[in-house]
């Protein structure tokens, strides 16, 4: 069979449509291979049975301080200018239940100790790290100082540690630091999830975005096409359809899957959704609440808060159970498990990769990385820039 392309892309998420994308202006002629019958990989979003517009495989909220990116998918959105704030919902001691901002700051102290007690472990903690300072939860624990050692545990045991429990299954310090350091505890009033310049939700949602972004002459895609059908990397030269392809290759998926898990699987932690559409207008007054103590799940959205969407009577609630994943039909891949021993093991997958000049492993499964979307975004870029 004649290939009527120059570049194979696998997947269609931010890694995948954004390299093609950028690619096709280049003047290439690109195929992307999608093995779900959507675009948009994991920020796929659509309609439920409600009309309610959710994100089917967990809540996705935009934020960047890098213009490029953002100015680079505006061409093929607008935005809605979303915050989003989180807070934690946790048992007091009084049988009833509390709230307070997270990531934890000097709002929660002061609910969580007590205005006066509050204030003053606030102007301590600020006299220790400075005004609008993050401190990690791990640097914070390091801390000699008792009233601020005790502090620490307090925050420990009642935003992370059950928190990391159902989401790793490990101890905020048996984990990547990284992880834990994504939400520190922060010395100011500042109640908002994210710092950054750019926030906010694609206006008509994500998955529009993504369909212009691939709507290109020179782009070809094929929906429900697992490309490890198609693409050969058993030999010394990359074959696609059967033939030696010489183009550039850009694979998004798991390593360990393209080099069908000749060193073992790669360890991931999978997600289950539990949407539930129930007949109110508001369920929880804010896009995340986090069960930091207690419940099984880590956490529900409300999309509606995420999305603006107005709809009175009803509205959808996802709540996110983690667990280990197991290589089963139908399960994801959500999260690498990043630590020294499973890094040392994905090096070993990627230089089976670097073996072939022309390709390129792009995105947060084949990199093995907990990258937000803005940096899978800017990552794309540049690789479609060197291509
Ligand atoms: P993916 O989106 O996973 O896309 C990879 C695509 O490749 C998939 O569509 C897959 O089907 C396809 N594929 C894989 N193998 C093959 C194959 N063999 N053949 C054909 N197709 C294949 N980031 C943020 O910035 N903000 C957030 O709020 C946020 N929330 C998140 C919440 C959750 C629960 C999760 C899990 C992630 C979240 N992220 C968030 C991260 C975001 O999802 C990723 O940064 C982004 O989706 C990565 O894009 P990607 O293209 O690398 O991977
Ligand atoms: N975390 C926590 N309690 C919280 C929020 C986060 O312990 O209330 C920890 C937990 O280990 C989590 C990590 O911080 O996995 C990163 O949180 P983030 O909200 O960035 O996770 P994501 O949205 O990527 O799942």
């Amino acid at each position: 069979m004649k290939q009527t392309f120059d570049t194979l892309v696998v997947g269609a998420g931010y890694a995948g449509a954004v390299t093609a994308r950028a690619l096709a202006e280049k003047g290439r002629r690109v195929l992307v291979l999608e093995r779900r019958d959507h675009v948009a990989g994991n920020a796929y979003d659509r309609p439920d049975q409600a009309g309610i517009l959710i994100h089917q495989y967990g809540p996705h909220i935009f934020h960047t301080n890098d213009k490029r990116v953002f100015d680079w998918l505006s061409r093929f959105t607008q935005w809605r200018d979303y915050r989003h704030r989180v807070i934690a919902n946790i048992p007091d001691d009084r049988g009833g239940r509390m709230t307070y901002p997270v990531p934890f700051n000097l709002t929660s102290l002061e609910t969580a100790f007590g205005m006066e007690e509050g204030k003053r472990l606030g102007d301590k903690l600020i006299a220790a790290y400075g005004p609008e300072k993050k401190v990690t939860i791990l640097e914070l624990r390091q801390n000699a100082d008792p009233e601020i050692a005790a502090l620490a545990d307090y925050v420990y045991e009642h935003v992370f540690v059950h928190y990391t429990m159902k989401q790793w299954g490990q101890k905020p310090e048996e984990i990547d630091p990284a992880t834990t350091a994504r939400v520190p505890v922060f010395l100011s009033r500042d109640d908002r999830y994210f710092q950054d310049a750019y926030q906010g939700m694609p206006l008509e949602g994500y998955t529009p975005m993504f369909q212009r972004m691939l709507a290109h002459p020179n782009i070809t895609v094929e929906l429900g096409c697992d490309a490890l059908e198609r693409l050969d990397v058993s030999g010394d030269t990359l074959r696609v359809d059967g033939e030696p392809f010489a183009g550039p290759v850009v694979y998004t998926g798991q390593a360990d899957e393209l080099f069908r898990f000749r060193f073992g699987p790669l360890p991931y932690r999978t997600l289950n959704f539990q949407f539930e559409t129930l007949p109110r207008d508001d369920f929880q007054g804010y896009g995340t609440v986090n069960y930091t103590v207690d419940r099984e799940y880590t956490r529900i959205t409300e999309f509606k808060h995420l999305t603006g969407q107005v709809l009175p009577g009803k509205t959808t609630i996802v709540k996110e159970y983690s667990k280990a994943y197991g290589g089963i039909l139908g399960e994801i891949p959500y999260y690498a498990i990043i630590n020294p021993a499973n890094r040392a093991l994905y090096d070993r997958y990627r230089g089976l990769a670097e073996h072939f000049g022309n390709l390129h492993l792009l995105g947060r499964l084949a990199e093995y990385q907990y990258y937000n979307m803005d940096a899978i975004a800017a990552r794309a870029l540049d690789l479609a820039e060197r291509l």
